[in-house]
């Protein structure tokens, strides 16, 4: 029986893990859920898949859980903060960790998990791209299995099986889906509206995360993610826009074959992969059927409309605290702009200027890492609100 922790389990792929975990009975278990503040979602989840522990990150929101549990003749133990889900990520209560919380606010419990040598099923990219290298040899160094829970990523993972493979590795192609705005001009962005944003085309998914996918923010955050979990180096990383969001991405090798992995986009197949890796269990996703959807497109991605993914690129190659100065501001300007705060076009602009006005240093510690994760975002605030 593999014992379960579900980090934001409130959220997109924290429903999606437990759509799965309940197909399995008998071999998936869930103990501990985690979510930042909807309390009642979070009784609701409780009250279905009865786990040992359930953590709210909002203070305010501890008693209506314990008393909620308390309420509906729960055994689950309630808990609150950081801290506490810190500990119970390390502690034996689970063997294996969905890290599906949204932004850094997920550094400390998938550091936690990879520490502790859980199985981790990452969906947390945020944690990869301010401290990719310090999470990666914190896996490295504990055995830690990592499969990533980012459809392009898992893709990847599900056609590089081995090291063998690694080393005869000569490109990785991302692909993306060119979210809704795909096929507009940089000028007809100016006055796009949140919810013409998180309306995405293929994947229904968080807020953060939909914003991201909008300004192609989402696909520079995967190269980073990508360069760290793989080992290669933003040359020999590749993005293709492909609106079917059907391929989830491609390996190139040296003797010139190219594997790709193909699927419905529904993050139940990444999910899957994780929880039985290495063998295969079911999802509820259905099979693909290509002749229903007939054809493959491909294009390159507009830079000049979509600058967030070129200002990646370059966060990756400046390297040092660059890629978590750059997650920082455009944490706060989505923040912002979901607020209505500052325009869709604002959200390049302020990520640039951050990273133009805090240029990188050597990431020596996981505390020069805060340090300008803080800074990136004292800063971009301080932007918003001399514009406001
Ligand atoms: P979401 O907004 O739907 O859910 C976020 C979850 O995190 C919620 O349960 C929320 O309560 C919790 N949370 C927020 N702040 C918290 C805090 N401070 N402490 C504890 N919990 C907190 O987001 P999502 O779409 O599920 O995305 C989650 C992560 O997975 C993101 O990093 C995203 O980039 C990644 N991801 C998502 C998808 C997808 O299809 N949704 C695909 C790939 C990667
Ligand atoms: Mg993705």
């Amino acid at each position: 029986m593999q014992r379960i922790a579900v980090l934001g389990a409130t959220g997109s792929i924290g429903s999606s893990a437990l759509d799965v975990i309940a197909r399995h009975p008998e071999r998936l278990q869930v103990c501990v859920l985690a979510a930042g503040g909807r309390v009642d979602a979070l009784l609701a989840l409780c009250e279905r898949h009865r786990p040992a522990h359930a953590v709210i990150a909002d203070p305010e929101c501890y008693a209506p859980l314990r008393d909620g549990l308390r309420a509906r003749g729960l055994d689950t133990q309630a808990h609150c903060g950081d801290a506490a889900l810190v500990d119970l990520v390390a502690s034996d209560a689970c063997d294996t960790v969905v890290a599906a919380i949204v932004g850094a606010a997920g550094l400390d419990s998938t550091l936690a998990a990879a520490a502790a040598g859980k199985r981790l099923l990452l969906a947390n990219k945020e944690s990869l791209v301010l401290a990719g290298e310090l999470l990666m040899r914190t896996a490295h160094e504990a055995g830690t299995t990592i499969v990533p829970i980012d459809s392009e990523h898992n893709a990847i993972f599900q056609c590089l099986p081995d090291a063998h493979a690694h080393a005869g590795l000569a490109r990785i192609v991302l692909t993306a889906s060119g979210g809704p705005f795909r096929g507009r001009a940089r000028e007809a962005l100016a006055q796009v509206t949140p919810e013409q944003a998180v309306a995405h085309p293929k994947w229904s998914m968080g807020p953060k995360i939909s914003v991201d996918s909008a300004t192609l923010m989402n696909k520079g955050l995967e190269v980073i993610e990508a360069h760290h979990l793989f080992g290669v180096p933003g040359a020999r990383i590749d993005v293709l826009v492909h609106p079917q969001s059907l391929v989830h991405s491609l390996v190139e090798f040296v003797d010139g074959s190219t594997l790709a992995q193909l699927g419905l986009p529904d993050m139940r197949t990444a999910l899957a992969v994780g929880f039985g890796w290495p063998e295969r269990i079911a999802s509820g996703v259905a099979g693909l059927d290509l002749l229903a959807h007939g054809r493959l497109d491909f294009e390159a991605p507009d830079l000049d409309a979509f600058p967030c993914l070129r200002l990646a690129f370059a966060a990756l190659a400046a390297g040092g605290t660059a890629p978590a100065v750059l997650n920082a501001a455009n944490e706060v300007a989505v923040s912002a702009f979901l607020q209505r705060r500052i325009g869709f076009l604002a959200i390049p602009a302020l990520v640039e200027d951050t990273l133009a006005a805090l240029p990188s240093t050597p990431a020596t510690s996981l505390a020069a890492l805060r340090d300008a994760d803080a800074q990136a975002r004292r800063y971009a605030g301080q932007a918003i609100d001399h514009k406001a």
